[in-house]
């Protein structure tokens, strides 16, 4: 019975699933392969970035000696002894009284100290007129300005972003090990639930969650092994979950069967198949929640309600497949805002409202996208966040300050 669950915070469930979960092991892959996963190795460079001396500008390298003394009513003519494009070196030492035409990027030719700008210079035949004096390395990128040989760049523990992606391949790098993605094998039970692919009988209704879980999984990393669904029979779930762990799954998430008056087979067949507890966390949508271990492999059971189950899989889930990959910052970024709208009757859970967000003079505002009902998947739809509402209030004045749980932003 529901009533002899445990009830829990949010933060107690939390910490006890929580601590299941431990990072993954590495796997080498293609850089690009890598974006927005954690680096499982130190990398240090291998030479210098750039390699060599290079023009900041498209103008002249020359030798800053033979600008020395050069004034606008006395300007150094230097002679232009040639040209010098990037990706081609020359190996001739600039001579004195001479210029070489250089483009940006290019290598400084030997002798060179310093580059001038074309646009501080003018031509004079076959040669420049330069009408000052200019400093060592004026203009002139060093060889390992952006990164030294042997400096570390990168430690193990770094969330790959572009820019890292791009420094690696500064580094000459192609491939790159990081955490392995998590395994999750996903299924809805119930026999009201049909695939979208199947004609919808009466009594019956779609599978909504098989499939959010699904796309939340790949949104944060994760890779989904879609089971289907299965009737709340016996043979089908425990036939069900064990072809489930025969695709080495790392974490398990069922729909489905969890919550008081349902028939008792989801909850049987997962006790039967491993340890599972049942618990009653103090939020709203989502308070029945299953958890347990299926021979060593950790068990989501969310709620059947398509708000309840996603909103769950994103409190529970989404951190679960976070440390798995190693990643260390676990919460969901959070933002103040003011709540337009009033919320009159509020239990002591603490409710996850959906709201729409927008700016008015510089002022985040927060309003309800509709009905708060758990199957009212629109109302997560029409979200840009979830304001949270803490257990102790009892309502919500309009105006009132919320924070809210960002839905989208990027997970790093
Ligand atoms: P349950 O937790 O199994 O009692 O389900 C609670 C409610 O969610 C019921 O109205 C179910 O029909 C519905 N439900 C269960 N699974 C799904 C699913 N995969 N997709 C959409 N609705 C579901
Ligand atoms: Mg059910």
């Amino acid at each position: 019975m529901e009533e002899n669950y445990p009830m829990l915070s949010v933060e107690d469930a939390l910490a006890r699933f929580l601590e299941h979960f431990h990072p993954l092991e590495p796997e080498r892959v293609p850089v690009l392969d890598a974006v927005g996963r954690v680096l499982a190795e130190d990398l240090v460079a291998a030479y210098d970035i750039p390699p060599h001396a290079n023009s900041a500008m498209d103008g002249y390298a020359v030798r800053v000696e033979d600008t020395a003394g050069a004034r606008d009513d006395a300007p150094r003519r230097l002679r232009v002894a040639g040209e010098l494009a990037a990706g081609y070196t020359r190996d001739a030492s600039i001579e004195p009284g001479t210029a070489i035409r250089i483009m940006t990027g290019a290598p400084i030719p030997p002798g060179a100290d310093a580059v001038v700008p074309f646009e501080e210079t003018t031509r004079d035949g076959d040669a420049i007129l330069v009408t000052r004096r200019y400093p060592h390395q004026a203009n002139i990128r060093a060889a390992g300005e952006d990164v030294r040989a042997g400096e570390a760049v990168l430690a193990k523990g770094a969330v790959l972003r572009p820019q890292e992606i791009g420094m690696l391949a500064a580094m000459g790098q192609t491939d790159v090990a990081v955490i392995r993605r998590p395994r999750v094998a996903i299924l809805s039970t119930g026999d009201e639930v049909v695939d979208a692919s199947e004609p919808l009988a009466p009594g019956k209704i779609r599978d909504a969650n098989g499939y959010s879980v699904a796309a939340a999984v790949v949104k944060y990393g994760g890779v989904p092994i879609r089971l289907g669904i299965a009737r709340d029979t016996v043979e089908e779930l425990t036939a069900k979950i064990r072809a489930g762990l025969a695709q080495r799954a790392d974490l398990f998430v069922t729909s489905g069967g969890v919550s008081v008056g349902d028939f008792d087979v989801v909850k049987q067949v997962l006790a039967a198949e491993g340890e599972i507890t049942f618990w009653r966390v103090r939020m709203k949508p989502g308070k029945p929640l299953a958890f347990g271990t299926i021979q060593g492999v950790p068990l989501l059971g969310l709620p059947g309600n398509p708000v309840s189950a996603l909103m769950s899989f994103e409190l529970f889930g989404r951190p679960a497949l976070l440390k798995m990959q190693g990643k260390t910052r676990l919460a969901k970024p959070t933002i103040e805002a003011t709540l337009v709208d009033e919320i009159k009757r509020k239990d002591n859970r603490r409710h996850y409202v959906r709201v729409g967000l927008e700016t008015r003079d510089g002022e985040t505002l927060a309003h309800l996208t509709g009905d708060q009902g758990s199957g009212i998947l629109l109302s997560m739809v029409r979200a840009d966040g979830i304001a949270i509402i803490p257990e102790d209030w009892t309502h919500v004045d309009a105006g009132a300050r919320v924070r809210v749980m960002m839905l989208d932003w990027v997970e790093v």
